[in-house]
C-alpha cells in the first residue's frame, strides 16, 4: 500500500565530528531561555491566562481562575522507547525552568502515533522521570497527560479548520503528492482536490473517521501555500487513515493526527507558555504558529498562544542517543538489554551507578545553547565522581588477587585494623577489618623487575599496607610455567599506622590488601565505554563498527567484610580503583555483585600506569 507522508518527526542532524567538543555553552544560570522567560514575565505576558484545572479549549479555560502557574513547560516523550541521557537534558531543563520561575511542568506522552507505542514504555518513562527527582504533581495539580486523550478535541478543531476553508481532503496518491510537493528550489503544484467545497471536505473527513476509506486513499491537509519557500508550509498533512489499535484509545479511531498538528494543539490545550524542543523543529515553527493562529482566530484558543523555543540537543561522545540505534543494540544482542550498564539510557546509567544528583549536575554544567556540539563523555563521568566523592563510603576490593605471605607474622595471629568510612566525615565512623599472615594484594602491585619510578612491591622494596604495617618484600613463588603464585614479605611490628612508630618508616609505596582469611568473594563487572570512537555515528557511519570489544570484563574479586552489608544500588569507592555500585538486580546478601561506575580519575584512553 502506498504510504502517505508519515507523521514522523524530523530527523535530527548530527553535527560533524569536527564540530566543537565541550565548547563553552551558556551556563544554566544565564541561558537564552531564562532570559526569554524573564523578559516574558517582566512584561506580564501571561497574567491574563485562566486555567480550569484540566487541559481544554478556550471556552473551558475561561471558566477557571487565573492560572496559578507563572509559566508552564512540558516534557513530551513519545512512548516508543526508553529515555536516554539526551532526554535527561530536556527533563532537567523543562522541570528546572518551571521550578525556578514559579511554574509547572507537565509530563505529556505524545502518543499520537499508534504503531510504535506501548504501555511498557509509558511505565518506564514515568519511573525514570520520578527517579531523576522531578514531579508533575505540584501545587495541588497532577499534570500527567496523554496527547491521545485529546483526540476528540484535535478532531473537532480539524472540522473547524475545514469549515473555515483552512483544510481539505486530498485524494492524490502518495507518489502524486510527493511529485507535486516541489523541491527546495521549485515551488509545489496545487492538488486537483485543493478546491473541494467545505461541505465535501467535511463529508469525506467524516467518512474517513467512520472507516469508509482505505489507508492511503485520502489525507486531510492544511490549505496554506504550495509555493511557500518553507516546504513545511506546503499544505502539510493534518490527519491520515490508519487502521491501527492504539495502546490507550484502542480501536476508537482509524484516523490519527500528524505530530506537527497534534503537538501545538496539545501544548495550547495545556496552557503551555514555553514549548521547548530541539533545533530540528526550527523549520516547523512557522506551521506550529499557523495552527495556533488559525485556531485562535476561530475562537477555540485564547491568546497569548504557546511559543516554541528550540535548543541544541545533547550529543555525547562515545555514545549514540537515537532510540532506533539503542533499540538495535538491544535486539541484536550487543548489550544485555535496555538497562545494560554500558547503555546511555537512564535505566542503563542508573544500573551503572549514576545518581539523579550526578545527572542533574551534568545537565547544569553543560547548560543550554542554540548551536549543536558534542559534549565529551568525560564531563558526564566527572559529574558522577564529584557527586560520589562527597558521599560514597570507602571500602577495599582486590580485583586481581595475588597471595601475599608475611612470613614473620604468627600463623594464628590477628591484628585488628580500621579505616574511616569516609575520609572527610570522621562522624560516619570506622570500618573494622583484620590483618592476618596471608593477604590478598593486586597482582599489579608486585613485579620482579621494577621499571623506573615503580614504588610498589619488588624484591627488597618496602611499602606500607594501608591502615596496617610497613613490609619489606623478600621474594616470590612461581609455578612450573613461571607464573607468580605468591609474594613473600616480612613486617615491622612497630610500624603500624596510627602508632608513634609509624613515622619512623618512610616509604613511597602504599598498597591496599585484604585478609585471605576474612574477606568476601564478590563478582565485579568492570565496565568501560561502549564505543571505542568518540563519534560512533557521525557522518552516517555504521556505528556498530565502533563498538569497544573490551567494554565489559567480569572478575571474581575479594572485598572487605563491610561490603557484604551494602544495599542494592548503594555506591562505594573501592580505594585506588574507583566508584562501584551494588548491582540493583543481581546483588544479594552473601552474594555481592558490583558494577564499576567510573574510575577515580579521567584516565580513559591513556595507557595503563
Ligand atoms: P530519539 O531521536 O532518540 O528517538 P526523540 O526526540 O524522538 O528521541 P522524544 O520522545 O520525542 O524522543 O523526546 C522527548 C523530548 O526529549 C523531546 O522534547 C525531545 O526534543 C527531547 N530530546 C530527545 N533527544 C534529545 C537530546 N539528545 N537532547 C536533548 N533533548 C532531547
Ligand atoms: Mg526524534
Amino acid at each position: 500500500m502506498a504510504e502517505h507522508p508519515t507523521g514522523a518527526r524530523p530527523a535530527s542532524a548530527k553535527p560533524t565530528a569536527a564540530a566543537g567538543t565541550g565548547n563553552a555553552p551558556e551556563t544554566a544560570a544565564g541561558n537564552f531561555l531564562r532570559n526569554q522567560i524573564e523578559q516574558d514575565l517582566a512584561q506580564g505576558k501571561y497574567l491574563a491566562r485562566h486555567w480550569s484545572g484540566q487541559p481544554g479549549p478556550a471556552m473551558q479555560q475561561r471558566t477557571g481562575a487565573p492560572d496559578p502557574a507563572r509559566i508552564r513547560t512540558r516534557f513530551p516523550p513519545e512512548p516508543n522507547g526508553y529515555l536516554h541521557i539526551g532526554h535527561a537534558k530536556s527533563i532537567c531543563l523543562n522541570f528546572g525552568l518551571a521550578r525556578d520561575y514559579g511554574g509547572r511542568c507537565h509530563l505529556r506522552f505524545d502518543d499520537t502515533n499508534p504503531v510504535k507505542e506501548d504501555q511498557e514504555y509509558v511505565d518506564a518513562i514515568i519511573e525514570m522521570v520520578r527517579w531523576l527527582g522531578f514531579s508533575w504533581q505540584d501545587g495541588g495539580e497532577d499534570n500527567l497527560y496523554f496527547a491521545s486523550d485529546y483526540f476528540p478535541v484535535i478532531y473537532d478543531f480539524a472540522e473547524r479548520l475545514i469549515q473555515a476553508g483552512l483544510a481539505y481532503v486530498d485524494s492524490q496518491s502518495a507518489e502524486q503528492m510527493r511529485a507535486n510537493r516541489g523541491t527546495l528550489t521549485e515551488p509545489g503544484t496545487d492538488s486537483p482536490f485543493r478546491n473541494r467545497s467545505a461541505d465535501e471536505n467535511l463529508r469525506l473527513f467524516r467518512e474517513m473517521r467512520e472507516g469508509k476509506h482505505a489507508e492511503g486513499t485520502h489525507i486531510l491537509r492544511a490549505r496554506i501555500d504550495m509555493a511557500s519557500p518553507n516546504i513545511n508550509l506546503r499544505d502539510p498533512a493534518l490527519y491520515r487513515i490508519r487502521f491501527a489499535e492504539h495502546h490507550r484509545s484502542g480501536k476508537t479511531w482509524c484516523i490519527y493526527p500528524m505530530y506537527d498538528y497534534a503537538h501545538p494543539v496539545s501544548d495550547a490545550l495545556e496552557n503551555i507558555t514555553h514549548s521547548i524542543c530541539t533545533l530540528e523543529f526550527q523549520d516547523h515553527r512557522p506551521f506550529y504558529d499557523w495552527v495556533l493562529e488559525q485556531l485562535a482566530s476561530l475562537g477555540v484558543l485564547d491568546r497569548p498562544l504557546t511559543q516554541q523555543w528550540e535548543f541544541a540537543r545533547l550529543n555525547i561522545t562515545y555514545a549514540v542517543t537515537s532510540k532506533r540505534k539503542l533499540q538495535q543494540l538491544v535486539t541484536e544482542g550487543h548489550v544485555s538489554g535496555w538497562d545494560d550498564p554500558r547503555m546511555p539510557t537512564l535505566v542503563g546509567l542508573r544500573r551503572r551507578g549514576y545518581t539523579p544528583a550526578a545527572l542533574q549536575l551534568f545537565c547544569e554544567r553543560i547548560g543550554v545553547s542554540k548551536a549543536d556540539s558534542w559534549i565529551d563523555m568525560s564531563i558526564l563521568e566527572a559529574a558522577l565522581r564529584d557527586d560520589l566523592d562527597a558521599r560514597a563510603h570507602r571500602g577495599v576490593a582486590v580485583l586481581d588477587p595475588l597471595r601475599l605471605v608475611i612470613d614473620n607474622f604468627p600463623e594464628e595471629g590477628e591484628e585488628p585494623c580500621s579505616a574511616p568510612v569516609h575520609p572527610h566525615h570522621p562522624e560516619w565512623g570506622k570500618r573494622d577489618f583484620a590483618l592476618h599472615r596471608e593477604l590478598w594484594i593486586e597482582r599489579e602491585d608486585f613485579t620482579e623487575t621494577p621499571p623506573k619510578g615503580y614504588f610498589r612491591l619488588f624484591p627488597g622494596s618496602k611499602v606500607r599496607l594501608r591502615y596496617g604495617f610497613v613490609i619489606e618484600c623478600t621474594g616470590c613463588d612461581k609455578d612450573a610455567q613461571g607464573n607468580i603464585t605468591a609474594v613473600h614479605a616480612r613486617y615491622f611490628p612497630d610500624s603500624k599506622s596510627g602508632t608513634p612508630g609509624a613515622d619512623t618508616y618512610k616509604v613511597k609505596g602504599n598498597i591496599h590488601w585484604l585478609s585471605a582469611r576474612s574477606s568476601l568473594q564478590a563478582e565485579v563487572r568492570l565496565y568501560d565505554r561502549l564505543f571505542a570512537e568518540p563519534h560512533p555515528d557521525a557522518g552516517g557511519k555504521d556505528f556498530l563498527t565502533s563498538l569497544n570489544p573490551d567494554s565489559v570484563r567480569i572478575v571474581q574479586a575479594w572485598v572487605e567484610p563491610s561490603l557484604g552489608q551494602v544495599d542494592k544500588e548503594q555506591s562505594v569507592q573501592f580505594e585506588r580503583h574507583g566508584y562501584f555500585v551494588a548491582d540493583r538486580i543481581d546483588h544479594l546478601p552473601g552474594k555481592p555483585v558490583f558494577n564499576r561506575s567510573v574510575g577515580l580519575k579521567d584516565s580513559w584512553g591513556k595507557p595503563a600506569a
